[in-house]
């Protein structure tokens, strides 16, 4: 069988550098690809809660060689506990019983993993930005022309765009390629750290709190930086331009509307002007007609394709897997970008549009309006907490996945092809040439 030959340091510029960017760049420096990140922060954006890698997530870190070095960085939390405002426990669950899972990590150490890992072989600007975009003609073999905001001017073969939903760049690509539909579900979401005090109840826990209103408060440990990771989430029908204000005014919001939420939320908001990582969110699913330009030199991934929300629970995991894919299918074409398009989207379309989908009533039911609802709600985990954390149910769930897994086999490594005879040397020749 003849090798397909290296991609021959044609080059890749990235903009976002979260998690969707980085897995890019991890893997196009693996096939031969020159890649350039470029990122609007100024640094590395620490922000978030814990997210967890799951099904081709994980599968795709097994592919990367990261897996140790995932559980290395995982948090420790010890499962989640549901409470009213003062803080009586409704729900409390074990890891891998309920909503913490043995794989939870930090979003922003799970940044980080994917930056030490790339940051030797591509070159990563902070601070800067994309201002103008052009792309040669269809059908002319040619490059993408990139303005910067601080005045370069560059020549790539493909441009990449992993800046989350709000991309902006996304829409200086002409229109009718790069349009996308919003669909908001109707909630507010921040995250931002505040220290661990000798008063903050259920330290190594998932700390929901269910407040009237429609307001939630989620605290979740950060045992290594010794910061609760705090998040809020309220819904609002339509958004109310919250997302578009600075930091310092989206703060004073935030205390407006927790100001009566009891000993957490005051503990909270003691500390909320101390803090540098508040990351503040108008939630909404992005839906994208296509993931490329018709020329196959200009695409999206991760959250500016596709976000789900952190609702679906799968932000990161997609983005692993699809930044897999889309490295994978360029470098197995590298001299037809357009084949490179059409296939990273009929090999991973499917899964996205199964992932996207929410459970009917979520978020709404999560979120209710009156004291009264909240307690029903809460009442309501009680017995499911009963259910997921019986002794019996316990004992019986290993079996019943496990025959569940032998008679439905994991699609997980059929979603994800494997690339791997792409990979090239550090000179450039295919690691399997000399096979
Ligand atoms: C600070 C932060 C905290 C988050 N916390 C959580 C969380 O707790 N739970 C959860 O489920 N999800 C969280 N998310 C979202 C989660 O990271 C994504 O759902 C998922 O991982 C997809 O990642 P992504 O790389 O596609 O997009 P994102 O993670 O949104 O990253 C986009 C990156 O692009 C950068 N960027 C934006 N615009 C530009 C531009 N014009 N030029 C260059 N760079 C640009 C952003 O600064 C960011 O670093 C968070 C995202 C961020 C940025």
């Amino acid at each position: 069988m003849s090798i397909p030959a290296a991609a021959e340091k044609k080059s890749v510029l990235i903009s976002g550098g979260s998690i969707a960017g980085p897995a890019c760049a991890f893997w196009l420096n693996k096939y031969g690809f020159k890649t350039t990140v470029v990122e609007r922060w100024p640094e590395l954006r620490p922000g978030g809660q814990s997210i967890d890698v799951a099904h081709y997530g994980l599968e795709a870190i097994k592919r990367m060689n990261l897996q140790s070095e995932l559980e290395a960085r995982f948090t420790g939390e010890k499962g989640t506990t549901i409470t009213d405002l003062h803080n009586v426990p409704y729900m409390s669950l074990p890891v891998g019983h309920g909503p913490t899972n043995e794989t939870e990590i930090l979003r922003g150490d799970f940044a980080d993993m994917l930056y030490q890992q790339t940051k030797q072989t591509t070159d990563w600007r902070f601070g800067d930005y994309v201002t103008s975009i052009q792309e040669a003609e269809e059908g002319q073999q040619g490059k993408v022309k990139v303005g910067f905001k601080s005045g370069k001017e560059e020549e790539y073969d493909y441009l990449i765009i992993a800046e989350g939903a709000r991309s902006w760049t996304r829409k200086l690509v002409t229109k009718e390629e790069a349009e996308v539909k919003y669909k908001p579900i109707g909630c507010y979401i921040a995250y931002f750290s505040i220290p661990f005090t000798p008063s903050t109840p259920y330290q190594d826990q998932w700390h929901i709190i269910n407040l009237p209103h429609q307001r939630a408060i989620y605290f979740r440990p950060d045992f290594k930086n010794q910061t609760q990771r705090a998040g809020v989430m309220f819904m609002t029908p339509e958004s109310k331009g919250y997302e578009k204000l600075s930091a310092t005014e989206q703060k004073e919001i935030i205390k407006d509307i927790y100001k009566d939420g009891g000993e957490n939320a005051k503990r909270m908001l003691e500390h909320i002007d101390q803090s540098d990582d508040l990351y503040f969110e108008y939630l909404v699913q992005v839906h994208a007609d296509r993931w490329s330009t018709k020329s196959g030199r200009i695409y999206v991934v991760g959250d500016s394709a596709w976000c789900g929300t952190p609702m679906i629970g799968m932000g990161c995991s997609l983005s692993v897997a699809g930044a897999y894919i889309l490295s994978g299918e360029l470098a197995k074409h590298i001299n037809d970008p357009k084949k490179a398009a059409e296939e990273y989207e009929r090999l991973w379309r499917p899964t996205v549009t199964e992932a996207q989908k929410l459970p009917p009533g979520i978020p709404r039911i999560l979120f209710q309006e009156s004291d009264w609802g909240v307690k029903v709600y809460l009442n309501i985990m009680t017995v499911a907490g009963w259910i997921f954390g019986s002794r019996i149910v316990q004992y019986i769930i290993p079996y019943l996945s496990s025959g569940w897994t032998k008679m439905f086999p994991s699609e997980e490594s059929k979603m994800l092809p494997e690339y791997g005879e792409y990979i090239v040397n550090g000179d450039g020749t295919n690691k399997d040439a000399d096979r």
